[in-house]
């Protein structure tokens, strides 16, 4: 519940006020549902514009009465008749509300006092004495168990001991209430304690309620001002700029990696100090090794290790992971040592995501996006045995999830540890060594011609470019020339789009993937060779590149398509917003639009 009343003393109409687009109660009410914890998110407001507002973006509100006290009284008239267990109170002019806090609140019902509590709230630890003496700012104390004891606007405790360490909280205005509690709060009157401070929940203990206070750490921006409200401008433009264009990313880079033809025989030495005791290591192997005894005898399993044969035969599922985790969780009391993925951006992506869904709960379409993911991943090591996606290095593992087709893009997300051996590359065949490897080529071209080009990315794009020239163009390399070029320029082309971003070519391509379940190098291909009108020269070099070569390129994939077909997929495509920002700029929705996309499609 999100209370919402328009007339806010310090600032009259703030929940209307624009942010980034939309009123700030929109925004908090998609925030509150974008945490998918609810069963159910409703705005309960006083005023017809704000009730309007929220329903003509699709959500839900309530009416009620004007001459409301506080939030909590509002809430309590709008859930009187309705049947539910827990009740959060969402401040509606809290738009930066995290999941994380949110969850935090909620996770307090399923502890061993849980029968105790009647609500549940938050705080956040402040060691600033400007804020811990100031009266805006509630201070909370709480007992051994995190029961609260007292609220006040005065610094509690009272430090005479100038040295004693004690922790300060700050109270944030999150409830969730069991239902009765909250009921019982509408029927008490206020009493003088509460009266006296100005802070609501204080009626609770004067009642004798349990409030169970949980610790978060993340800090929201209150929109109790002009300048919050232009402070939370700010902040959104810069969230949306850290994840489009990247300006200074703070990104982590594979930690360590090792080169070299015969490389791969440092697997166990690599590994054995990182092994836990009792706790396993599971290779993920692309099944095309598995009569290939050579690389499985090298594998050397100890103790309760295990090797499991995956196939590469579909592009990774959210699905798919999840099974995987589910039964390594089922079969193993001990969470693994580590995840070891051998094989080509298939098998290296499905053990980043297992890697990364151990240690976090949910599923891993909860993860797909930028930076979703709360905890560490279990050491994850990447052993490309083909090149070119520059998976092996990249900050992202790509899945097709129930809705979307998206990386779970995060700093756990990296390889702890590589190893690039070219001699595992040996058996590719021809046409996938093609594809593959245009996947590479594919992104320095898509980096090297995009808006967010800095000398970071470019320095890496440019080399990897090169390499791919003498390899797929010039080829006078003698073939473990080439194996170790091409594995040098992968690593290079997912280093150039770590600081940048793919294209045009990328973005329909997963709109092809996700239809039709082209492979990830394939459908590139096939898209790229359409995008003259994007990038003449190296359209030109690619169609080159396939002659000499031989390849095939699929044709007339999306001939037969249905009329819904083509939506999704032109969906998909448009779902990428950075890749397309990248590509064309600032004003891509201008040019690359649906009837654009689908004359494009229609090609293939
Ligand atoms: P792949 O892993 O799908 O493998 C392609 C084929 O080559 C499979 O049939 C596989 O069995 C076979 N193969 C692999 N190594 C072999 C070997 N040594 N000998 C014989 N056969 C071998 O192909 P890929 O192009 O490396 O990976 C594509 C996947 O990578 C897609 O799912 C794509 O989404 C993902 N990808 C991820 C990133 C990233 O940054 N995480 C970047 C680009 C692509
Ligand atoms: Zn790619």
């Amino acid at each position: 519940m999100i209370p919402a009343r328009y007339g806010a003393s310090r600032f009259p109409g703030k929940l209307m006020q624009d942010l980034g687009g939309k009123p700030v109660i929109v925004r908090t009410y998609e925030a509150a549902q974008e945490t998918k914890l609810f069963d159910d998110v409703f705005v309960v407001t006083d005023s017809d514009i704000i009730f309007k507002e929220i329903e003509m973006h699709g959500g839900k509100a309530i009416m009620s009465k004007k001459e409301h006290d506080c939030g909590s009284d509002r809430i309590a008239e709008a859930v009187e008749n309705m049947n539910v267990d827990i009740v959060v109170n969402v401040q509606g002019d809290e738009p930066f509300t995290s999941k994380e806090g949110l969850e935090q609140v909620l996770s307090v019902f399923n502890g061993a006092d849980a029968d105790k509590i009647d609500l549940a709230s938050l705080m956040t630890e402040i060691h600033d004495w400007k804020e811990i003496s100031d009266p805006n700012c509630v201070k909370v104390i709480v007992d051994k168990d995190n029961f609260a004891q007292y609220f006040s606007r005065s610094p509690i405790p009272y430090p005479r001991d100038k040295n004693a360490a004690v922790q300060y909280y700050k109270h944030k205005g999150i409830y969730a209430f069991r239902k009765q509690a909250l009921m019982d709060f509408y029927r008490l009157p206020m009493r003088s304690l509460e009266a006296a401070e100005k802070i609501e929940c204080i009626r609770y203990l004067e009642y004798g309620k349990n409030i169970k206070m949980a610790i978060s750490n993340t800090q929201g921006i209150e929109i109790d001002t002009p300048e919050d409200l232009m402070r939370a401008n700010k902040v959104l433009k810069e969230e949306k700029r850290a994840d489009v264009n990247n300006k200074y990313r703070n990104f982590p880079m594979v930690p360590k990696v090792v080169f070299g033809e015969g490389s791969f025989d440092q697997l166990s030495s690599i590994l054995a100090p990182q092994r836990k005791d009792k706790a396993p290591f599971i290779f993920l192997v692309d099944d095309v090794f598995k009569n290939d005894s050579e690389l499985v005898n090298k594998i050397n399993l100890r103790f309760n290790d295990k090797l499991i044969f995956v196939s590469a035969d579909e592009e990774p599922k959210t699905s798919q992971v999840d099974q995987m985790v589910k039964e390594i969780k089922t079969e193993f009391t001990y969470r693994p040592s580590g995840i070891i993925g051998i094989g080509g951006g298939t098998i290296l992506d499905l053990a980043k995501a297992v890697s990364i869904m151990l240690s976090n709960k949910g599923s891993a379409a909860d993860y797909q996006g930028w930076d979703l993911v709360r905890n560490k991943a279990v050491y994850h090591v990447g052993i490309p045995t083909i090149s070119g996606t520059g998976a092996e290095v990249s900050r992202t593992t790509v899945l097709t999830g129930p809705v979307k087709k998206l990386g779970i893009n995060s700093d756990y997300t990296p390889f702890d540890q590589v190893i690039l051996d070219p001699d595992l590359t040996i058996g590719v065949p021809k046409n996938q060594w093609f594809y593959t490897g245009m996947d590479c080529f594919i992104h320095c071209v898509e980096s090297l011609n995009g808006t967010f080009l800095n000398a970071f990315s470019e320095s890496y794009g440019e080399k990897a470019y090169d390499l791919c020239y003498e390899i797929f163009v010039k080829g006078d390399l003698s073939e473990e020339e080439s194996r170790g070029k091409l594995m040098m320029a992968s690593w290079h082309g997912g280093m150039s789009i770590a600081y940048s971003q793919v294209g045009v070519a990328h973005a329909m391509s997963y709109g092809l993937s996700y239809v039709l379940g082209t492979k990830h190098g394939i459908g590139n291909c096939i898209v790229f060779d359409h995008l003259e009108e994007f990038y003449p020269k190296d359209v030109a070099l690619f169609k080159e590149m396939v002659r000499k070569h031989n390849v095939d390129i699929p044709k007339g994939l999306c001939a037969n398509l249905t009329e819904d077909q083509i939506n999704t997929m032109i969906d998909i495509a448009l779902s990428l917003v950075p890749l397309w920002e990248n590509a064309l700029g600032d004003d891509w929705e201008n040019i690359m639009t649906r009837e654009k996309l689908r004359s494009l499609y229609l090609k293939m």
